[in-house]
């Protein structure tokens, strides 16, 4: 049995029921299997693949509060701290009731090539809770945040572990989390990404998910020959990633029609008035149905679908697993030419498969949704700089990194004879930095 074989068989066995790990390894290790080929020996010597499936660390922990109601709650919260050779783990935090160990071991494992993809030095991890902050009053998420951070706080710091927000975990989150590390350690450090502007957030980090995906489709679509304005453009989901890849879309020129969130999805054949969408998710918190309150010649329709809207370029930004086989051939039929993945893992594999066996050109989460994370790292510069830089200097840095994520996963995929690959390019590429760095450091 091949290395890569072996590997993928023992996570399997020694991770049962964590499907979605599974997954995420499989994929990676699928497609570095030219490179692990090539270098066997060296890399099962030093047990290379044992090393990188296996997070460094996994932290678990009770999470307890009080409700409105004078009712004490209890939920699971998680920091899986999975590789640190580049960097401090480096991650978001995911409060949905979805969340279990398998999924952020899932999220830490796909971090960690992403953070190397990014060119600065940040290692991965990611965490969360089974919480859920939809429905809760702010006093409630205040309160769970400060039982959460009360726990997780022994594990973290600016040089340590420094997480961010995800799926459930904005700048509301993001505040309370930080004033209970403070009020519990006495310090003003960068341990946290995504904070407001008024204690050591950037500009722009809000934007960057959404912006840095736009800027790599545009990319990736310079490089096959093709343009983003006049494109029509479908984008799951109406959250922080969805609304910023729409605003930069449209920056650029393209129509996006759709969005959606767990309940439906708006088709406006006119083009999305984003400030419509923002009112509704980002004050009022509520569901995006409603946009056809504001705007009557939209329709919504109940429930999945969002991929049967005719476009050229799908924008899949809600969660994993969204756009499946199904999906993938709907695009296909309706002509679509380009699927960039602003979720983490958004289109399964079949569907991912399928999307690059009919020439459709594909652009992996790890690589599309970098921004993010990269402009945290802008942030935990400015931190320690004890400077803030202006928009348009943080938005010009995301756009060069955006780019040259695009030229390593470009290069390593024509390297290794896949040209046009950028699944492979993009596995191939974070690979290759974070195993330099992990042999240079030695066994221990
Ligand atoms: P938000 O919580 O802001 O928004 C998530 C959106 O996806 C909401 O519209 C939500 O709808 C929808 N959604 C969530 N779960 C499901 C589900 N099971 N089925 C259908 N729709 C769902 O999260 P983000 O925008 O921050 O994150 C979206 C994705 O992008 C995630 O995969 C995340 O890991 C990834 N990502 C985020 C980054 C960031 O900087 N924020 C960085 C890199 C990746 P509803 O409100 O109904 O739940």
């Amino acid at each position: 049995m091949s290395y890569v074989d072996e590997i993928y068989a023992k996570v399997v066995e020694q991770n049962p029921g964590e499907a979605e790990f599974h997954q995420a390894v499989k994929e990676v290790l699928d497609s570095l299997r030219v490179v692990i080929d090539a270098n066997e020996e060296k890399y099962r010597k030093l047990a290379v693949l044992e090393n990188l499936v296996e997070p460094e660390r996994i932290i678990s922990f009770r999470v307890p509060w009080v409700d409105d109601k004078g009712q004490v709650q209890v939920n699971k919260g998680y920091r899986v701290q999975f590789n640190s050779a580049i960097g401090p783990y480096k991650g978001g935090l995911r409060l949905h009731p979805s969340v279990n160990q398998g999924i952020l071991k899932f999220l830490g494992f796909e971090q960690t090539f992403k953070n190397s993809l990014t060119g600065l030095p940040i290692g991965g991890g990611k965490g969360g809770s089974n919480f859920d902050p939809k429905g809760k009053s702010d006093r409630e998420v205040m309160a769970f945040c400060q039982s959460f951070m009360t726990e997780l706080y022994k594990y973290i710091g600016a040089d340590q572990d420094v997480p961010a927000g995800d799926i459930g975990v904005g700048a509301r989150e993001i505040g309370y989390l930080y004033g209970q590390y403070k009020r519990l350690t006495g310090l003003y450090e960068g341990v946290l990404t995504g904070k407001g502007l008024t204690y050591g957030g950037s500009l722009a980090r809000k934007e960057a998910t959404g912006f840095g995906l736009i800027y790599i489709l545009k990319e990736m679509l310079t490089h096959n020959n093709m343009e983003l304005a006049g494109k029509t453009v479908v984008i799951s989901g109406s959250g922080n990633v969805a609304t910023y890849a729409a605003q930069k879309a449209q920056q650029f020129g393209a129509k996006v029609v759709a969005m959606s969130d767990s309940n439906g999805y708006v088709y406006d054949p006119d083009g999305i008035k984003l400030d419509v969408v923002k009112e509704i998710k980002e004050v009022r918190r509520g569901r995006i149905k409603e946009y056809v309150d504001a705007v009557p010649t939209a329709k919504y329709t109940e429930g999945k679908g969002i991929w049967t809207v005719p476009c050229d370029i799908a924008l899949p930004c809600a969660t994993q697993n969204e756009l499946n086989l199904d999906d993938a051939k709907a695009l296909k039929a309706n002509g679509c030419q380009a699927v960039a993945e602003g979720a983490n893992m958004p289109t399964t594999r079949e569907a991912t498969d399928f999307i690059q066996a009919n020439g459709i050109l594909f652009m992996p989460g790890k690589a599309a949704n970098a921004g993010g994370v990269a402009t945290s790292a802008l942030e935990m510069s400015q931190n320690s700089l004890r400077m803030s830089w202006t928009f348009d200097e943080v938005d010009a840095k995301l756009h060069d990194i955006m780019v040259n994520i695009f030229a390593k996963a470009d290069d390593a995929a024509k390297r290794y004879g896949m040209p046009g690959n950028y699944v492979a390019g993009a596995n191939i590429a974070g690979f290759e930095k974070v195993v330099d760095a992990m042999m240079a450091q030695g066994v221990c």
